[in-house]
């Protein structure tokens, strides 16, 4: 029985490893095709129109500190998210969930020790479907059935979504923020843990690639990721990051200075140094 649930749960995984075949669909803009896809294409055109306009998708933030958010997919997982939880509570670290609706349904008391221990929990579909391509009836079906889920196994109504390999519409994003007043939250760093399965590339890429104001997209249901948390937070926390949730982030965020090229110190300072023979 166990393992029917655990299949169950697992099974938005199989359909990601298809989904992340090359079939490069042209239906949508490039986000759709892969799981992973490259750091968020599709995101930064929608956030950066400079306009007045309120900022709804988040692929980063701006932050004037080392902050980022360490984000976790796909689960709840039966012995991997609790297994994740009790590292993140020894290094006092917060992290944000993006948790499958029907593996909430499964292990609502998992989603409830997330909230319980101060991590923030979101919403992440209800079977990981690729929802760009799909029906507007099933799309607000996936995201309504897994909100109330989330609703009740935490008691309160969850503030952020995250689609399904980042696959999510315009038009999709701005009906979910109108009808759940939802983010959008994609990620800059892809550590593809779901795909290489190694420890040690997944602390790899999340040290080379991390900077302030990220948003790290990592899996709780592969046990090869949590092998991985304990050096890779580590030696986040070592190279002096601090760690907060995904709407933590948000709070902080700033607008992106227009155009800070107007200062191209290097040259004027490398030879005023050189002229004053230190
Ligand atoms: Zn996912």
């Amino acid at each position: 029985m166990t393992r029917s649930i655990l299949a169950l749960c697992l099974a938005p995984l199989a359909a990601l490893a298809q989904a992340a075949a090359p079939a490069p669909a042209p239906a949508t803009p490039a986000a759709a095709a892969a799981p992973t896809e490259t750091p968020a294409p599709a995101d930064a055109p929608a956030n950066t129109g400079g306009k007045a306009t309120t900022k709804i998708t988040y692929s980063q933030c701006h932050v004037d500190g080392p902050y980022i958010a360490m984000t976790f997919d796909d689960g709840p997982h039966p012995t991997q998210t609790p297994r994740l939880l009790e590292m993140l509570k020894q290094r006092n670290i917060k992290a944000t969930f993006f948790c499958v609706g029907q593996c909430v349904a499964e292990y609502p008391e998992i989603a409830k020790r997330i909230v319980a221990e101060g991590h923030e929990i979101a919403n992440h579909s209800w079977s990981h479907p690729l929802l760009s391509k799909m029906s507007e009836a099933s799309v607000r079906d996936q995201i309504e059935k897994t909100h109330q889920a989330l609703k009740q196994a935490v008691g309160f109504d969850v503030k952020l979504f995250r689609p399904p390999y980042g696959g999510f519409t315009e038009r999709q994003r701005t009906w979910a923020n109108a009808a759940y007043g939802y983010k959008i939250i994609l990620w800059d760093v892809d550590t593809l843990d779901w795909k290489h399965h190694d420890p040690a590339q997944t602390e790899a890429i999340a040290l080379k690639e991390s900077k302030a104001g990220s948003i790290i997209l990592q899996h709780d249901i592969h046990k090869t990721t949590i092998d991985a948390m304990p050096a890779t937070l580590d030696a986040l926390a070592a190279k002096g990051f601090k760690f907060v949730t995904v709407s933590e982030l948000i709070a902080m965020d700033k607008p992106v200075p227009p155009k800070p090229k107007a200062t191209p110190a290097p040259k004027p300072v490398a030879s005023s140094k050189k002229g004053a023979a230190k």
